[in-house]
């Protein structure tokens, strides 16, 4: 944003107030679930709501809507517009038309209907009794719908307006392709890849009774390493690890196992990688749509990628092992190196999403994306969830019915809160991680080499130059087709599984 521009920074100086109460509210959700004692749950309940008010008043604000369109006049002024203000104004306009569509009484009544759907979810999923939450999914998706007509799409493009939420840009049609390609191959090979696994005797069980302070220290030495900088965020725990705050004050959480030092350690390089791409984020335009990460699934590529090209392959290993036997010993004596490599990289088929690897990971996903799909389109109806359920689990999930409704449609909370159109960008992630990896490898030289000795600058700086640095001036499949020079496809990533799987588990 080169040029002066006097109603565009008035419309910056807005958002930034904006931003601001935003953190707020984010501070009190992540001491929410980092140090709140139980008494102060009703206190915080009614300080969050308090705040959430006090947002949404300064996103709807009149001010705000005069700011922006004085800003949208002066740019009409304006030959050329920049890059920049062209997605500062219409990312902005974006969210503004959003929030102030929504009238004040269908925001209070989807606040109420998720808020009895959640206590429905939980208490469902412990008492397995699906139908006690039936009439609660079938509430949330209709105030879906209408969400979504109230924000201009038809019942016919209500998916689509999800799916856009997470993903500017994104929509049925082009999932629908994406996976349905994915789908074909991945079935097939991951069956291969478990099996190949489970003969190698690939386990994560070999590990037993690994101190918790020792488990921090070690994964507080891998992020460091990374990148990542304690200056500008924090690692505490909780009991579902998240990465929340904001680019200059970045929160992230793990929770430990003394019988599986993996878990910590993976779950913290994983919000590390989204924590990465905060701190990325320029600075500079705090407070503005160019300061906010592209979506969910570029925001999942970078955790991704972190997580599984990188901290599973040999060359990572090659530096961490002796320092992971060093501050391990008597733990590790009796493991040997392959079984360390294997116990990392072991495949296995779970009912439940968040237990499973990156190669079966993504059946979970295609379950859900045509679950998500039909309950829209109506084919569906979600009374019939768990039959539908487990008749997918039966053709993608290669056979696995879950035992229970508590392990198959009711494991996950996302529902339960209107996460509709979420899912899919865990996949979608995974396969720009995919092609983000080989453009690396193209464009880096002997980057594993780097990796081998601890290194990890050269990609760290080529994220930030080519994805990190640019916020939400390109969408998901824009940064594919600049960055790799590929349109979004599942090519990369079925490769990249077949090469590092099968050399592993079927070595000739
Ligand atoms: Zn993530």
């Amino acid at each position: 944003m080169s040029t002066a521009s006097p109603a565009r920074d008035a419309l910056v100086e807005q958002l930034r107030e904006l931003h601001c109460l935003g953190t707020i509210e984010g501070l009190l959700s992540w001491d929410e679930q980092v140090n709140l004692p139980p008494a102060g749950a009703d206190l915080r309940a009614r300080q969050l709501a308090a705040i959430a008010e006090v947002v949404h008043e300064a996103a709807t604000s009149p001010a705000m809507g005069q700011a922006l369109e004085q800003a949208e006049a002066e740019a009409a002024k304006t030959d050329a517009v920049d890059r920049q203000t062209r997605t500062l104004l219409h990312h902005t306009r974006r969210s503004f038309d959003q929030a102030t569509k929504l009238p004040a009484e269908f925001i209070k009544r989807r606040a109420i209907a998720q808020s009895n759907a959640y206590h429905a979810w939980k208490s469902a999923r412990e008492g397995d009794d699906f139908a006690s939450y039936a009439p609660h999914l079938e509430r949330l998706l209709d105030l879906a719908r209408e969400q979504a007509n109230l924000c201009g799409y038809d019942e016919a493009r209500a998916y689509d307006f999800w799916l856009d939420q997470y993903d500017p840009g994104n929509d049925t049609a082009f999932v629908e392709r994406v996976f349905g390609a994915l789908k074909a191959e991945l079935v097939p090979l991951a069956e291969t890849i478990v099996a190949a696994s489970r003969e190698s005797g690939a386990d994560a069980s070999v590990f037993r009774a690994f101190p918790i302070d020792g488990q921090e220290r070690f994964l507080r030495s891998v992020i460091e390493a990374l990148g990542f900088d304690f200056k500008r965020g924090r690692l505490d725990r909780s009991v579902h690890p998240f990465c929340g705050g904001s680019p200059p004050d970045v929160r992230m959480t793990t929770r430990f196992d003394p019988d599986n030092p993996l878990e910590a350690l993976f779950s913290s390089i994983h919000e590390t990688g989204h924590g990465l791409y905060e701190q990325g984020l320029p600075l500079e335009h705090l407070g503005t749509p160019l300061c906010e990460a592209a979506g969910m699934s570029v925001h999942e590529s970078q955790s991704r990628l972190w997580e599984n090209q990188v901290c599973r392959s040999r060359a990572f290993w090659q530096h961490w092992e002796p320092r992971l036997r060093k501050a391990f010993p008597m733990q590790l004596a009796g493991v040997s190196s392959e079984a360390l490599y294997r116990a990392i990289n072991a495949v296995s088929l779970s009912p439940i999403r968040v237990d499973a690897d990156e190669v079966t990971y993504n059946l979970h996903v295609l379950l859900r994306f045509e679950i998500e799909k039909q309950l829209f389109d109506g084919r569906l109806h979600p009374r019939d969830l768990p039959e539908a359920w487990n008749a997918l689990s039966q053709e993608i999930l290669l056979g696995l019915v879950p035992p229970s409704d508590a392990q198959g449609c009711l494991q996950d909370i996302h529902w339960s809160f209107s996460g509709f159109g979420y899912f899919p960008s865990y996949t979608l992630g995974n396969l720009l991680a995919a092609q983000l990896w080989n453009a690396a490898l193209e464009q880096l030289p002997g980057l594993e080499d780097g990796f081998a000795r601890g290194e990890y600058e050269r990609l760290l700086e080529w994220l930030r130059v080519h994805i990190h640095r640019h916020g939400k001036q390109y969408d998901l499949r824009e940064y594919a087709e600049n960055v790799t020079g590929q349109t979004l496809a599942p090519d990369a990533l079925l490769r990249y599984l077949r090469e590092r799987y099968l050399s592993l588990f079927q070595p000739d």
